[in-house]
């Protein structure tokens, strides 16, 4: 595994040059775009464009005359895009779902002559030439910058430049590797990843004792059947008040117990092989707080189910490389979980289904919550991706998995054929 550092800096710009660099962004993420359009092919993967010199030899010249762009720059547009594609390639080559790459961040790959480093500032190519811009280095020393990027140990490779709309700061995320004496790369590169996540989000209920963004159901019929049965038997050997029918009475509950564990590990299990096969990396639940007061027709041996199911799941998911989040609760029952809808009101709902009163969307109640649970964690973590500038995140999108495909913030897409 090759020693690679990402430093991330925050860029000092002067006002007059912000619109060069959005004009740049616009230009640069118009040339990936264009490249996966030409290297991406939906019928066949062995028709799709993996490598850059075929690329290049066939878009280059076309994106340089058609934008502002210096080489570099229009260089590293067409290199993200075919290594997106040939990543997606992989995946479609493992049957996993795929689609062509698409890129719509506020975010450039800058390499060692669309950016030269000084030690306080830095010179970067914009569709107006070049501009220079300051550091904000943090006061404690020595900093990532410091010590990765003008270390003599560690070679500036390429970095990201990334916009934060939220408070119109510009970063600098600058990616280093780590070299021996003679200026040799000590190992090769081996992953790039993405921090692409793909959420099923899990919806727990009454009705259903849990139902996935992917429109499966774990039904709380034989739960609630057996867990009437358990009460009918006690209650009978109750009335008996013998100590032979208590003695009984002990062994029924420990039986019980035994019982209602086993039932949830088998639907933990289930939740967690759905999530494998349906190529997930988190599966999100939603927070149990006030779960009695948000669940009125819940009792305690739901509420017990729930927290033994999370606990499970939490358990078991990170044996077969599955996260598990969750998060707090809001209307996942009364929103509308169509991405360009999300009207949330109570009459929304009506008992098992759910019938959005501003746009007619029409589903189970319970689907339509697990897809608000996916959703709301999706939400929450670009947030947090967009306004951390240590995350690297802006080519990190996060998609909910439903039935036959993905929902993320533009909307529905399906899996394509494989
Ligand atoms: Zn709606």
């Amino acid at each position: 595994m090759e020693v690679r550092r990402t430093a991330p800096v925050k860029l000092v710009v002067p006002d007059e040059y912000h619109d060069d660099l959005h004009e740049t962004a616009e230009q640069f993420r118009y040339c990936a775009n264009e490249a996966s359009d030409y290297c991406w092919d939906n019928t066949s993967y062995e028709d799709c464009i993996t490598s850059n010199v075929p690329a290049r030899n066939a878009l280059y010249d076309r994106l340089r005359e058609e934008t502002s762009l210096t080489a570099n720059l229009v260089q590293e547009a067409i290199r993200r895009a075919v290594h997106a594609v040939d990543s997606g390639v992989d995946r479609w080559k493992k049957g996993k779902r795929t689609n062509k790459p698409e890129f719509t961040s506020w975010s450039m790959v800058y390499d060692k002559r669309s950016a030269t480093f000084y030690r306080n500032k830095i010179s970067l190519s914009t569709v107006n030439g070049r501009i220079e811009c300051d550091f904000e280095l943090p006061a404690d020393s020595p900093t990532p910058y410091e010590e990765y990027v003008l270390s003599e140990g560690y070679e500036f490779r390429t970095s990201t430049l990334q916009y934060d709309q939220a408070t119109n700061e510009f970063y600098f995320h600058v990616k280093t590797r780590k070299v021996d004496g003679d200026g040799d790369a000590i190992e090769i590169e081996v992953s790039d990843d993405t921090g692409h996540q793909t959420v099923l989000g899990i919806d727990l209920g009454v009705n259903s004792l849990a139902v996935a963004s992917t429109g499966t159901f774990w039904s709380g019929d034989k739960y609630d059947h057996w867990i009437r049965e358990f009460e009918k038997r006690r209650a009978k050997m109750q009335q008996r008040g013998t100590q032979a029918a208590h003695n009984a009475v002990l062994r029924l509950g420990k039986r019980e117990r035994a019982w209602r564990k086993q039932y949830i590990h088998t639907v933990a299990n289930e939740m967690v092989s759905e999530a494998v096969a349906q190529d997930c990396d988190v599966i999100v639940f939603e927070e149990l707080t006030d779960i009695r007061e948000r669940l009125p027709h819940a009792d305690w041996h739901h509420v017990w189910a729930f927290r033994r199911l999370i606990e499970y799941v939490e358990h078991k998911a990170p044996h077969r490389g599955v996260a598990v989040e969750q998060v707090e609760p809001a209307h996942t029952s009364q929103r509308c979980s169509r991405t360009d809808c999300g009207f949330t009101h109570e009459d929304n709902r009506d008992g098992e289904q759910f019938q959005c009163l501003k746009c007619g969307y029409e589903i189970n109640a319970d689907y339509n919550g697990a897809k608000n649970v996916g959703l709301r964690y999706m939400r929450k973590r670009q947030h947090s991706l967009r306004s951390s500038p240590t995350s690297g995140g802006a080519d990190a999108p996060v998609d909910v998995r439903v039935t036959g495909g993905t929902l993320n913030g533009d909307g529905y897409r399906p899996i394509a054929d494989s």
